[in-house]
This record gives C-alpha cells, structure tokens and sequence, in this order.
C-alpha cells in the first residue's frame, strides 16, 4: 500500500500542535485516499487540542471559527482561501477537537458534541472502518478497526452495529452507496443487510444533506450499477422514479425498458452532476404519458416538456441550486428535440442555451442514444458531429444570437415610434428570430423597415 505524504502545510500544522503538547493526526478520507495511492481532496486534521487551544496557537494565522461548537476550526496557511497548492494540500485546513456525538434526533446535527481524549474515541464516531483510520508521522497509522484490511479488500464494514450506526445517521446508507458508486467498495454482509431493513429512516434526513451525497453518488464509476442494485432506495428518495422500473416501451427504437434506457445513458454521460441528473429524470414522464396506438407500439407524445415540469419539482424539493435547476430542466425539455444541422436551427438553440449549454446536449443526445439500438449511437454520433460543425461555424463567422448583437436597440426603437414598455422587449425577441431564421438582415435599415411594417 501507498506511502502517507503530507503536503507540507498541513504537516507544519500537526507539528505545532504536537510541540504544544497535543496529539494530533490526519483523519478520515485523505488517509483513505493516500492509502489508496490516490490524492486527497482536502486533509483533516484532528487533535486532543480544544478550539479555544488552536485559536491560541495559530493566532498568526487568520482562524476562522467554522465550527467551535464542535470542535471546528480552520487555518488558512495561504493567501487565496481553499486554493489548490503544488504539493497536492489546500490552503484551509480543518482542525477538529476529538469528539464524540450523541444521537441525532432532528437528523442534521448531533444533539451533543463532547471532546474526548484520545483518538481511537474519536475514530469511533466515524461512519465506515476505512473513513475510521488516523495517521500521524510521529505516531504512524492509528487502524483500531481495521480498516486498512478492510480497504485492501474492498469492503465497506460500520464501525461498530451497523444498525444502530444506521439508526443514529440514516445518512450513512446513502453514504455506503456513494462509496459504493464512486470508488467500488462493497457493504459487507451485516452492513449490507443493516442498509437494506432501515432505507426508510433516509426520509427523515434533510434534504440538503441527501443531496449532498446524491450528487457525488451520480458522479461515480459504478453509479449505474449501484442504481440498479439498490433501486428501492432511490425509489424511496425520489418516488416519482418508481413507475420507470420494468416500464415496456413497445418501441422500434428501444431494445430496453424505461428504467434500463435510463441507466445506460446515465453510463454514458460524463460525470458531472449536471449531466448525470438529466440523463436519470430525462424519461421521468414516460409512464405519465405512455399509450400504445393501434399497430401495438408505444408513444410518448409530449414526455420531454412533462419531464421537464417534472424535474423541476423534484429538483426543487432536493433543494439543488436554482440554476442547476434550470439547466437541467432546459436539456431535459430539449434532450428529445429534432435538430437539423442548418443555421437557423442551431442559432435558435445556440442562442437559447449558450456554447456550454449547446454541447451539454449534444452530450445529452449521445448519452440518449446510447440507450437504445447500437445501430442508433453511429447516427446519433454522425448527426451531433454534423451540428457541432454547424455551430462552430457560426460562431467563428460571429453570427447574431443575441438581442444586444441587433443593428438597432431599445431606443431606435422608440425613435421609430414604438411606445415604451415591455412591447419593446418584445420586438427585439422578433427581430433576433427573424435575423437568426435569415428572414432580416442585421442591418439598421432593414430592422427599423421590418418594425414599421409591422406597426402598419
Ligand atoms: P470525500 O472524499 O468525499 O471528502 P470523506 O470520507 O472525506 O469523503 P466527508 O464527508 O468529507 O467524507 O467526511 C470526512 C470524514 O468524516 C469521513 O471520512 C468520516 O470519517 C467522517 N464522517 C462524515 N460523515 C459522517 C457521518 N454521517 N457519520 C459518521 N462519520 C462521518
Ligand atoms: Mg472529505
């Protein structure tokens, strides 16, 4: 197994804390990650010292106090707050007390922090043995739970009951499945059983910390897989997704039921939450508007602007971002759109979704593809280079995709006689699709001409 090593910021940190008189460690995921060879996204430390203690000590430093109720406290050893640094660290560092938690009865927040003494007590409040291991290079690794066998193996194992450990945190079982998705790690037995009898308590979780885990749970090498596996629980998290689950499509396109459909081009999309988001609701409809027509096969007539309505309400229940909302919403009301290589066409959705959003569902439409009959990925593939060509050259030749790139503004407008308002904003919307279909030239003369004919 891999070498711990430390980025130097972050071993100036246990140093100091140490020459104090403290015992202090890396905890939790980088020594998962470093054990695992890999570089960690962001290094823990945990200490005997109370808060109070590390204010005290890194006072040259700026402190800040993310956390004293428990036990938290950042130093930021650089400049540029949580900026990567050469050396694989971050410039912030959190610095925890050791602590144990009591219960959490409102599902967000332990009731109690108390510190502790020693670190094995504090390694014992962690989720999974290999999340449960400490290393420091005074003291070398602290495993009380085996957790570097466990990470050899591959195995996902509680520390402790994984009951009541699922009980205390119905967190952790989304948690066990993130870990699950993204680095292949399989629940052993008791833990897998413990996971499967209590998915249910995971309603009484908030949903910012669902959604949390759930958008590094899309992000995974086996997400799919994990889908698929432990559907129940996603069914229980996002209900509207139950219907999709053995939906027939009766379809010449689909060699797959709605939810398989789904799955494979969640697979194939790349791992950005985004994305991964849109290719799991992009069919949500289908079962909504499902009918079979009288030759016997199925029609999904109006599933992209359904799904995109309901998207919207799922995504705003799980609390995303407002405009990831709208993002997702967008490509999955245009993921099923008929587009011609030709330039009005992709103006409009140039124009309408951005170079970034443009290729988004280009990635959407691929992904899509890859859902159904091998045959369809070569047309799909043909098609989006053909579109992709069209709008490169659009953009090169800076075609008008925008109200702000018209020939004429709001106030030549009023100058030709158009009443202020919001009639203004309209006419400008009109002249753009007309300029973008080709039907008007981006000229002064011609715009102004096309608003007095239009005024009569
Ligand atoms: P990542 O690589 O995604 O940051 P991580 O293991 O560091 O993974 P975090 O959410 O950053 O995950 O948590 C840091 C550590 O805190 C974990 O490794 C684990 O020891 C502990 N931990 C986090 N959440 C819980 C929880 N709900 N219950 C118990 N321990 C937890
Ligand atoms: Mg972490």
């Amino acid at each position: 197994m891999a070498e711990i090593k430390i980025p130097e910021n972050v071993r100036d940190i246990l140093k100091r804390l140490e020459d104090a008189g403290f015992a202090a460690y890396v905890a939790g995921g980088a020594v998962r990650d470093s054990l695992q060879g890999e570089t960690p996204g962001d290094w823990d430390v945990c200490t005997s010292a109370r808060p109070e203690e590390v204010q005290r000590l890194f006072s040259g430093e700026r402190v800040v106090p993310t956390g004293l109720k428990h036990g938290t406290v950042t130093v930021v050893t650089g400049e540029k707050k949580g900026a990567g640094r050469d050396d694989g660290g971050t410039d912030s560092v959190e610095v925890t007390t050791f602590r144990r938690e009591s219960g959490y009865s409102d599902r967000r927040h332990p009731d109690q922090v108390f510190f502790v003494r020693n670190v094995e007590e504090d390694l014992a409040r962690r989720d999974f043995t290999v999340n449960a291991m400490a290393y420091s290079p005074k003291r070398g690794l602290c495993d009380p739970f085996g957790g570097r066998g466990d990470l050899e193996a591959g195995i996902l194992r509680c520390v402790g009951e994984a009951g009541r450990r699922f009980e205390e945190d119905p967190l952790r079982i989304l948690r066990a499945l993130r870990f699950r998705a993204v680095r292949g790690f399989r629940p052993e037995e008791k833990t897998e059983r413990a996971l499967r009898q209590r998915y249910e308590s995971l309603k009484e979780v908030s949903q910012e910390r669902i959604t949390a885990e759930m958008q590094k749970l899309m992000c995974g090498r086996y997400t799919a897989a994990v889908l698929d596996e432990y559907r129940d629980v996603f069914g229980c998290l996002i209900p509207e997704l139950v219907p999709m689950f053995g939906f027939e499509q009766y379809s010449p396109y689909h060699n797959r039921d709605v939810w398989h459909h789904t799955l494979a081009a969640v697979e194939d999309i790349p791992p950005v939450p985004v994305l991964r988001m849109t290719m799991l609701l992009h069919d949500i409809a289908k079962p909504v508007v499902f009918i079979l027509d009288d030759n016997g096969r199925g029609r999904f007539v109006g599933h992209p602007q359904r799904g995109a309505e309901m998207a919207e309400q799922i995504l705003r229940r799980m609390r995303f971002p407002n405009q990831i909302v709208r993002q997702i919403v967008r490509l999955i009301r245009f993921h099923d759109v008929k587009l011609k290589p030709r330039r009005p066409e992709v103006r409009r959705m140039l124009s309408l979704l951005g170079e970034e959003g443009f290729e988004d569902l280009l990635a959407v439409k691929h992904a899509d593809a890859c859902g159904k009959y091998e045959k369809y990925i070569g047309e799909a593939e043909a098609k989006n280079e053909a579109l992709r060509k069209c709008a490169q050259e659009i953009l090169r030749d800076g075609d008008c995709l925008s109200v702000g790139q018209l020939a004429v503004d709001g106030e030549d407008l009023i100058r030709a006689g158009v009443p202020e308002g919001p009639e203004i904003g309209r006419i400008l919307q009109e002249l753009l699709d007309g300029v973008m279909d080709d039907t008007l030239k981006n000229e002064k003369t011609a715009l102004i001409g096309a608003v007095k004919a239009r005024m009569g």
